[in-house]
């Protein structure tokens, strides 16, 4: 009894803390299947004592605690959570008791993908867009308006001449803008956000709506609250008319009768969810029925009559054979689990990131350990846990080496970093690293020039930087392993063509430390030619949106460095271009959307329509793909807005185009 009183305790601390590293911080230190996994130990334990449950426990509030900073709102009518089950057994659970508390009648349900992102509460009156709140607690909610109105897919209008409206549904983040994001948090070396849910969430509570603007969340409508005076039976038919009203309503619904059938539904998502071009955590089961769900009633957290599948995490079990160290470009080491292959999530792993020394240390990960390793956010899998019960005495314990593992030189780790750097300049790893993210795509885009090959010609002796790159001869080429005339040829051409990508590409090749490839995009713009950036100050740069103090101090480090300015002369005397056309955008509105125009539009030709976007930061393309994150549609659209419906893409109207326009 007393130890299960203390574990209660335990598990509300455990659990108010997790709460907070995952509302608050946006930063959880757990899977949602470990937590989930707790929260149901503690409602287990509150279930067979409910004396013991007090209302400060976290099974008695729906979501997060405010975090100051926004406006107060409190919902017309609460937004509830969901309660959650983990087996098809309790899903047939689920079933048999809305089944006895309708009494045995006949009933359908829509069962709709569970979209991981944050739920919130449009509210419009006389069809105007006035008021966006996040869920909260559930009661009481932040009001997020400012940075509601920079995600495209929600209307500032709709069709209806209602006083108060209120549609609920889940922001989220496409997983094409939560790789771009994070690949920019890395590229600036901040910490990269853990799913695109968090992503999500630390997007929309922005002090400040412009960064939220450039996150480029989107929106599904779900759901009614508030009393709207609208007329509608089902929520079949609420996600009909909530289309209607130009909203995203996710496709991917279906209606059934039988629980075996929501079953089998649910499980043709196992190998599909993947290739979604959002995330999705599990799926939802509501009974269609309106005024079924009313006698059904809620708790004060969760409504009786819907239930959230949750999909197991997408994790595996494998063995480490080995630890072995890697050097990046800033000449960190960074070790890596060497894998017995496992499948995970639609690929076969074999290796899976550490980290660093302390991650190893932290979680005491033996060489010969079993472990369970997961996708996260990050594209690479990281090791979660060791799992020391599985140990036969074989294991050894892994220590850092002493010395680069690729030139011999020291090693050394700085005050406050948990990195250990090489310590020579002219370590060949490094230079090679140097190299590889020089001639990548969104670089320089040398095609040809791959790992093995730039092995070859630092051990030649052939090239010593980037820039010698452009001094490779034919001759040179054909001598090394794997290289024929055809191929020397067409590295050369490669190599030519690169020389006119243009200054933006250039500043991001050269790996500026925080300069990134939208940096390198703003500072051509600003600047114009590589001279004018040399001599520019930290005052000017800080001067530009988006360039901050820590950008703007390496950059003026980096030109100051006279190893670098020489550099830059030996690019420039092999004839790469560094300038651009200084381009004055009208706004950012469109930065870095990929637009499909589609159908016939009235007010503008497709050319005026193409060059609006373009002069707002976006790109527009002809076919939909799952890397278009926007598509307008006009009159008659054909089979690109019906690719666009499958994939779930933002969809607007040729009047919402318009508006945004106008932003
Ligand atoms: P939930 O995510 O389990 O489910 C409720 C939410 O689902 C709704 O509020 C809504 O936002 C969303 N939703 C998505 N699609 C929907 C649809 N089609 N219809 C209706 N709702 C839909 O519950 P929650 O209260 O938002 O969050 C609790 C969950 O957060 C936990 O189960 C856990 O997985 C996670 N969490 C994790 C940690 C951690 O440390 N990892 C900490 C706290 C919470």
């Amino acid at each position: 009894m007393d130890t299960e009183k203390a574990r209660l305790l335990e598990l509300r601390k455990k659990i108010d803390e997790l709460s907070y590293q995952y509302y608050t911080l946006d930063k959880p230190t757990v899977t949602d299947y470990e937590y989930d996994m707790m929260y149901r130990e503690l409602e287990n334990i509150e279930k067979a004592h409910p004396d013991w449950v007090t209302p400060d426990s976290p099974t008695q509030r729906v979501g997060s605690k405010i975090s100051g900073g926004f406006e107060k709102y409190t919902h017309d009518r609460p937004m509830l959570s969901l309660g959650d089950v983990f087996s098809d057994d309790e899903l047939r659970e689920f079933d048999q008791r809305v089944r006895s508390d309708l009494g045995g009648e006949s009933l359908e349900y829509v069962v709709e993908l569970k979209i991981d992102g944050l739920a919130v509460n449009l509210i419009y009156e006389q069809g105007q867009f006035i008021r966006g709140v996040t869920r909260g607690d559930g009661v009481v909610g932040e009001d997020i308006t400012n940075n509601v109105r920079t995600i495209r897919t929600i209307p500032l209008h709709i069709a209806s001449d209602s006083p108060h409206i209120e549609i609920r549904g889940e922001v989220y983040m496409p997983i094409t803008s939560f790789e771009a994001l994070n690949q920019q948090r890395r590229d600036d070396e901040l910490e990269p956000f853990a799913n695109p849910r968090n992503a999500a969430a630390g997007s929309l509570r922005q002090l400040d709506p412009r960064i939220t603007a450039q996150r480029k969340l989107a929106f599904f409508a779900y759901a009614l609250g508030g009393n709207s005076g609208i007329e509608i039976k089902s929520q079949e038919e609420l996600l009909q008319d909530l289309a209607q009203f130009h909203f995203q309503v996710n496709p991917e619904y279906r209606k059934f009768t039988d629980i075996e059938d929501v079953i089998t539904f649910i499980h043709s998502w196992d190998d599909r969810r993947d290739s979604l071009p959002y995330a999705t955590d599990g799926m939802v089961v509501k009974v269609n029925s309106f005024a079924q769900q009313a006698r059904l009633g809620n708790t004060v957290k969760i409504p009786r009559w819907a239930i959230a599948y949750k999909f197991p995490p997408e994790q595996a079990k494998t063995k480490v054979l080995g630890i072995s160290v890697s050097l990046g470009r800033t000449g960190v080491l960074t070790p890596a689990a060497d894998l017995e292959p496992v499948h995970l999530a639609g690929t076969t792993v074999k290796r899976a990131t550490l980290h660093n020394e302390d991650y190893i240390k932290e979680k005491d990960i033996r060489i010969g350990d079993t472990v369970v390793i997961q996708k996260a956010g990050e594209i690479i899998p990281e090791v979660v846990r060791s799992l020391p019960e599985r140990r036969d005495g074989s294991e050894t314990v892994f220590t850092m080496p002493t010395t680069c593992p690729a030139c011999g030189s020291p090693v050394v780790r700085r005050d406050g970093e948990a990195a250990w750097r090489c310590t020579n300049p002219d370590c060949p790893a490094v230079i090679g690293e140097k190299i590889a993210h020089f001639v990548s795509r969104d670089a320089m885009n040398i095609d040809g020039l791959g790992d093995a090959i730039v092995q070859q010609l630092l051990a030649q002796g052939l090239i010593h930087d980037v820039a010698d790159i452009y001094g490779l001869t034919k001759e040179e080429l054909v001598d090394l392993e794997g290289f024929g005339e055809k191929s020397a040829d067409n590295l050369l051409k490669a190599i030519e063509t690169s020389k006119s990508v243009g200054l933006a590409r250039v500043l991001f090749a050269l790996g500026i430390r925080f300069v990134g490839a939208k940096a390198g995009r703003v500072l051509a713009e600003s600047f114009g030619s590589v001279d004018a950036l040399m001599k520019a100050s930290t005052e000017d740069l800080t001067a530009i949106d988006d360039i901050g103090p820590r950008i703007a101090d390496s950059i003026v480090a980096y030109f100051r460095d006279a190893k670098n300015q020489a550099l830059i002369e030996k690019l420039r005397a092999h004839g790469v271009d560094m300038t651009a056309e200084k381009k004055t955008l009208i706004n950012t509105t469109f930065d870095g959307e990929i637009v499909v125009l589609t159908g016939k539009l009235q007010m503008f030709s497709r050319k005026e329509a193409e060059q609006a976007v373009e002069a707002r930061g976006g790109k527009c393309t002809s076919s939909v793909t799952k890397k278009t994150t926007l598509v307008v549609v006009g009159t008659d659209p054909g089979s690109k807005y019906e690719k666009a419906k499958k994939l779930g893409t933002p969809i607007i109207s040729e009047n919402e185009f318009k508006e945004w326009l106008e932003r």
